[in-house]
């Protein structure tokens, strides 16, 4: 029997969406159940997200209108990590983003000064509306000596039927490809995602757990910020690739269906 002391210790869960919660429109069997029942448990919750295509309140209005729970404390996701990394690091700089106008709109919500000429810091994100210039300019400023932050290392996104979309990773393998940087990817599994949220709770890393389909993003950014990891089956992942793989998470369950019932 599964020691259940860690999970249940847990106050605050991390949910991936896209293959954990649902896939494209078709929301899995008790994922919403589950999201309306954490209160009653003591438990709070994030939807954590590292499709940068997508600005965080637009996932507000996606979500409710699958029928989650959802209010503006309850998203955070890689572009927004992206754009309080910039205020860290790099205050004031001049960026040039390769991304779609929701991650445009979410970086300058934060402040940050986007340009088109004179870029000391270049930002790719999943840019849905990439066009051959934006590449063209990009490496342009890689190669004299701009800094590299990538929103997410995901190479394809997920989508109903078995078909991908090519994501953030790929599109920086690209411009790495040409320009020779490497960028600085801030999403899963950099654990800086998990210490902003754990700043901004005030709940402490190791009673945090991330919940999700992949082994690579999900499990290991909680692994790598010392919190407590629970992969689903209901993904990307198979119980052969869990055996296979070195990274073992704490807790493997088929779907969050599951999750519910150990919590209640
Ligand atoms: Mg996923």
């Amino acid at each position: 029997m599964t020691d259940l002391t860690k999970l249940r210790n847990c106050e605050l869960f991390l949910f991936d969406m896209d293959g954990t919660l649902y896939l494209g429109d078709q929301v899995y069997p008790g994922a919403i159940e589950l999201m309306e029942d954490l209160p009653a448990l003591g438990k709070k919750y994030i939807y954590l997200t590292n499709n940068s295509s997508r600005a965080g309140l637009d996932y507000i209005g996606r979500l409710r209108g699958l029928g989650f729970p959802c209010e503006e404390e309850n998203v955070f996701s890689s572009g927004m990590a992206t754009g309080i990394y910039l205020n860290s690091y790099h205050p004031g700089a001049k960026v040039y983003l390769v991304g779609n106008r929701a991650f445009r709109r979410e970086l300058l919500s934060y402040g940050i000064d986007l340009v088109d000429e004179g870029a000391d810091v270049v930002v790719a994100g999943f840019d849905t509306e990439l066009v051959y210039e934006k590449l063209d300019k990009a490496v342009h400023f890689l190669r004299r000596g701009a800094t590299f932050i990538a929103a997410n290392p995901d190479w394809v996104c997920p989508m109903p039927h078995d078909e991908v979309l090519p994501d953030c990773g790929s599109i920086c393998a690209l411009l790495t490809a040409a320009s020779g940087v490497e960028p600085l990817y801030i999403g899963k599994p950099n654990r800086r995602m998990i210490d902003l949220i754990s700043q901004t709770t005030g709940v402490p890393n190791e009673k945090i757990c991330a919940v999700g389909d992949r082994l690579y993003t999900d499990i290991a950014v909680a692994q790598n910020a010392g919190s407590v990891s629970v992969l689903v089956l209901s993904g990307e992942t198979d119980q052969a690739m869990v055996d296979a793989s070195q990274r073992k998470p704490d807790y493997v369950l088929p779907s969050v269906l599951e999750l519910h019932q150990l919590l209640k």
